[in-house]
C-alpha cells in the first residue's frame, strides 16, 4: 500500500528543487528528499542540499515535522557512458545540435526511474520534480511531454500508480522566485539567495542580490535574470 499524503523529492539544492521542496512541504504530510551523486566537477551542490534542508526546519516549524528522510543515490555510472561540461572541467558552450554541452543524456530519465523506485520501496506514488520548459536551457528531458512519458513508462513498468508533480514546469524564474516567496514568505526567499546553490562552475565566494555563483554561465544567468525581473519588474 503507498501512502497518498507522501512525496518524494528530486532535491538538489538548488533554487528549483528547493522552491519544489518547500511546495512538497505545503501539500504532503511526509516529505522526503533525494538526490544523486552522478560525479558532478564540483560537490558544493550536494554540500548546499543538507544546509538547505536544516535551514528549512530551523525556520519552519511546520514544516519539520513533515520533513523525512533524505537519500543520497550514487549514479556514478552517467560518468562511464562519456563526460560533459558538468561532470569535466571545460569551457561551456553551444554544441551543434543547439544544446550547451553541459546537456547529460539520460540524466533526468534515469534520475526520474531511480526517484522511482525508491519512492516504490518507501511506500510512496508521489514524485516532485523541478523539471520546467519555459525559462531553461532547452534539455529535451525537461520537457512536459518527456514527464509526462516517464509518468506513464514508470507506472505501467512499477505496476502501480507513480504520479510526476513538477510544479515549476510552466513558469519562469521570476515567477519561480514568486511561488518562493508566496509558499514562505521573505523569509524561504532569503534561505533561497543565501543558500542554494545554481552556478554550474560551483563558485560560492562572490555573494550577489540573487546568491551566490559566477554570474555569467547558463545557470546563473537564468537565476539572476529571473531574480531581477522579479525584484525589479514583478508581474
Ligand atoms: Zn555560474
Amino acid at each position: 500500500m503507498t501512502d497518498p499524503r507522501a512525496a518524494l523529492v528530486l532535491f538538489s539544492g538548488g533554487q528549483d528543487s528547493t522552491t519544489c521542496l518547500a511546495w512538497a512541504l505545503e501539500r504532503y504530510s511526509r516529505v522526503e528528499t533525494v538526490a544523486f551523486d552522478y560525479r558532478q566537477r564540483h560537490r558544493i551542490e550536494l554540500d548546499c542540499r543538507l544546509i538547505v534542508r536544516h535551514e528549512l526546519a530551523a525556520q519552519f516549524p511546520h514544516w519539520a515535522k513533515r520533513l523525512g528522510d533524505d537519500h543520497l543515490v550514487d549514479a556514478g555510472v552517467l560518468a562511464q557512458l562519456g563526460d560533459s561540461a558538468l561532470t569535466t572541467q571545460r569551457a561551456i558552450e553551444m554544441q551543434a545540435d543547439g544544446l550547451p554541452n553541459t546537456f547529460v543524456p539520460g540524466r533526468n530519465l534515469l534520475f526520474l526511474t531511480l526517484a522511482a523506485a525508491l519512492a516504490y520501496r518507501r511506500g510512496m506514488s508521489v514524485l516532485v520534480a523541478g523539471m520546467c520548459e519555459t525559462d531553461y536551457s532547452g534539455y529535451p528531458d525537461c520537457r512536459d511531454n518527456t514527464l509526462k512519458a516517464m509518468q506513464v513508462a514508470l507506472s505501467l513498468g512499477l505496476g502501480q500508480p507513480m504520479t510526476l508533480e513538477t510544479p515549476l514546469m510552466f513558469i519562469d524564474k521570476a515567477a519561480t522566485w514568486a511561488l518562493a516567496e508566496r509558499l514562505g514568505g521573505p523569509a524561504l526567499s532569503a534561505l533561497i539567495v543565501e543558500h542554494t546553490h545554481t552556478c554550474y562552475l560551483g563558485q560560492r565566494g562572490q555573494r550577489h542580490a540573487w546568491g551566490h555563483g559566477c554570474g555569467v554561465c547558463p545557470a546563473c544567468t537564468l537565476r539572476r535574470g529571473g531574480f531581477e525581473r522579479w525584484r525589479f519588474a514583478p508581474v
